[in-house]
């Protein structure tokens, strides 16, 4: 090999940030914070910040390689660890607040959390199950000390008391750029919550690869607002990319409902917005009610859902937005593909232009293919479908100490099965179509269809059960259980809804339950969800 004569200068995530103090030291990020002020500054702040919380976490004893738990909303400070943790080497892990305690306690335990960082009004979720962490040696209330609440959590610090006096410049460490910076679970499969641990490198390229020009405006001028959380999948990489681009940074906090959403928007001069489709039924039933307008906003991405057709139109034709839709996953950082703003636009119109939105192109850096149940690869016409694989320098090659998962989820040949079902067309441009995984999405989480049926079936008249994911007006999917009860056995839905009451988290109760005689099997004994979402297509949940 002759060896190209460039400097082996590592990607660095910190680098984001030191860049974004030097050349846009002013641009902003802004937040609304758990307390509810509006708090901001601009990136050469952010910076100075970060190196006093490097050294907040070394004199905690965290070391290179070490997990530090997060547990907050998207705020100025969880910005702050976001490169504090990863500058130092060590890996931020963000936690859901949102899961159940089972799945909370198996994932900071697998992960071997070190001290978990929380924002006051989540310290709830974790004061009842402390003694299930026995390796969190503190927990640290992301506060100042006048707000700072009771809490009957073991070795509780003071976030501002950590930082106040720390020096504000830090001497990063010279890290390799394929050391481990973040990580994140999915909760949902069958088993275990699965871990994806990101890299520097893969951070870096991901947030780069964003800026792709024509998808989503960056750079000066431009206004981003991640509604998307910061605990899911790095909220898609925003917090990244706006600080590379000198766009200014606005974190919603703990607030997301239409009308605080629409404030944000409007007050802070947002020009691009991101969330899931529940997010945004939520804003566009405010714009209704109130027939308010967008002065500054352009961009409207949606993602980690099937955005409606309906909503797209909505936004585009009532409100002279641009809808970008995008696809990814917790495993591949997220985002793969975004946007169909290429020529297949050009000439289309009205109805035509907006179900072209619902295809999305491959962004650079992505690879794509389509698979048969024989493993054979499928044609890019638009039109057959097959099981999604990608592979890319930003997708797992593996879960976080879990080989059975792993062996699962990537094929012989590296890529990985995303269990998702699409068709590709014009090349490069991803509709998803089905799935092949057994999960229900509810405005944008997961719910395991097999811990519910096990739930289920948990009962004493229950002999089987099955869960599907049902369409649902604001959530996009609900569950719905369909029950087959032991002869002679009549438990009736309400028995059902007692009997799981205890046993899931109340966002998992199913919408309706239905008794059958029988449910329809496949050649190896499994229930066939097929053909149950077939017989069942027409039912409207009565939530609906
Ligand atoms: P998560 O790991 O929670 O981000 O979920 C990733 C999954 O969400 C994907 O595998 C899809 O099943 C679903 N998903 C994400 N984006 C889209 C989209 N644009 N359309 C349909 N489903 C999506």
């Amino acid at each position: 090999m002759l060896e190209g004569q460039m400097m082996d200068r590592p990607l660095q995530i910190i680098d984001i940030l030191k860049h974004a103090a030097k050349a846009f030291p002013t641009i902003e990020v802004v937040s609304r914070t758990v307390e509810g002020p509006i708090h901001r500054y601009g990136y050469r702040d952010a910076y100075k910040r970060t190196a006093q919380l490097a050294h907040a976490l070394k004199a905690l004893g965290i070391e290179e390689g070490d997990r530090v738990g997060t547990i907050a909303w998207n705020t100025f400070r969880h910005f702050e660890l976001y490169y504090g943790v990863s500058g130092i080497g060590a890996v931020c892990h963000t936690l859901n607040p949102r899961l159940f305690a089972d799945q909370l306690e198996y994932i900071v335990n697998h992960a071997d959390d070190r001290v978990i960082f929380i924002d006051s009004n989540l310290l709830p979720v974790v004061e009842k199950m402390a003694d299930k962490f026995p390796g969190v040696k503190a927990y640290i209330v992301m506060s100042d000390r006048e707000n700072m609440p009771e809490t009957s959590l073991p070795n509780a610090l003071c976030y501002e008391e950590l930082l106040a006096g720390q020096p504000e410049t830090f001497d990063w460490p010279l890290l390799d750029e394929k050391t481990a910076s973040a990580m994140c679970y999915t909760s949902g499969t069958t088993g275990n919550p699965k871990g994806s641990l990101y890299s520097h490198r893969s951070t870096v390229l991901h947030a780069l690869g964003l800026l792709a020009p024509g998808v989503m405006p960056f750079g000066l001028g431009t206004c981003v607002l991640p509604v998307v959380p910061m605990f899911h999948v790095q909220a898609w990489g925003q917090p990244y990319a706006a600080p590379i681009a000198g766009t200014k940074l606005v974190l919603p906090g703990p607030k997301l409902d239409g009308e605080s959403i629409y404030e944000l928007l409007e007050n802070e001069g947002v020009t691009l917005t991101l969330g899931v489709p529940t997010i945004w039924m939520g804003l566009l039933t405010h714009l209704r009610e109130t027939g308010k307008r967008f002065t500054t906003l352009s961009h409207l991405v949606s993602g980690g859902a099937a955005i409606p057709l309906s909503m797209i139109k909505a936004y585009e034709e009532e409100y002279g937005l641009n809808v970008v839709q995008g696809w990814g996953m917790t495993e591949t950082s997220p985002v793969c593909c975004a946007g169909a703003n290429g020529p297949e636009m050009e000439g289309l119109e009205g109805d035509a232009r907006h179900e072209q939105k619902l295809r999305q192109r491959q962004f650079f850096g992505v690879e794509l293919r389509l698979i048969d149940e024989d493993g054979n690869e499928l044609p890019h016409d638009g039109e057959t479908q097959g099981e999604l694989q990608c592979r890319g320098p930003w997708i797992i090659n593996g879960y976080y100490r879990n080989e059975e998962a792993s062996a699962a989820a990537m094929t012989g040949d590296g890529w990985f099965r995303t269990g998702d079902v699409a068709t590709i067309s014009d090349g490069a441009l991803l509709q998803i179509t089905d799935r092949t995984k057994d999960l229900i999405k509810s405005g944008g989480e997961w719910i395991s269809s097999i811990d519910l049926e096990n739930e289920a079936m948990s009962h004493p008249d229950v002999a089987e059960a099955a869960a599907i994911a049902m369409p649902h007006p604001k959530w996009q999917e609900r569950p719905m259980l369909i029950i087959v009860a032991h002869p002679g056995k009549n438990p009736g839905a309400e028995a059902i809804r007692e009997h799981l009451k205890s046993r899931i988290a109340s966002w998992w109760m199913p919408d309706d339950i239905a008794f059958v005689e029988e449910l329809p099997h496949t050649a190896t004994g499994k229930v066939s969800k097929l053909q149950l979402r077939e017989r069942f297509k027409d039912h409207v949940l009565s939530t609906a």
